[in-house]
């Protein structure tokens, strides 16, 4: 989608420290890290969020929940001790870029409830 920075990142017109890469998502580091270890999952599709999912995702959400998730909690070294997923959606859930992205973050201890 044009003018979305995710897209441009994620489709890698726009450098980033990228972790991970396939075919169908993008994993980079954010540029404003709130833990040692903070990743976004990002689909190189534009979907504007998982309110927008649909069945013809569903491949995609299993891919990144069942191959690319586990394979950076090992990569990272988060398998044992743990980390947070969190997909802001929408104004209330604070997300501020409208392409869908997971957030990964591990390397210290997390609180609950979050702000
Ligand atoms: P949201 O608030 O939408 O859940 O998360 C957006 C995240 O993207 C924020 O954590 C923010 O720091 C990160 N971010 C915004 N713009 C850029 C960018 O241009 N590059 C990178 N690497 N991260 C970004
Ligand atoms: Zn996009």
């Amino acid at each position: 989608m044009a003018d979305c920075i995710f897209c441009k990142i994620a489709n890698g017109e726009i450098q980033s420290q990228t972790v991970y890469e396939d075919e169908s998502v993008r994993v980079f580091r954010d540029l404003s890290p709130q833990a040692p270890e903070h990743v976004l999952i990002v689909p190189k599709k534009h979907i504007e969020n998982v309110a927008e999912f649909n069945s013809e995702d569903r491949g995609l959400a299993a891919h990144i929940f069942t191959e690319v998730i586990p394979k950076l909690a090992k990569d990272l070294n988060l398998d044992e001790k743990g980390f947070r997923l969190v997909i802001n959606t929408g104004e209330d859930g604070g997300q501020t870029v409208n392409h869908l992205h997971v957030h990964l973050l591990g390397g210290r201890k997390m609180t609950w409830p979050p702000g």
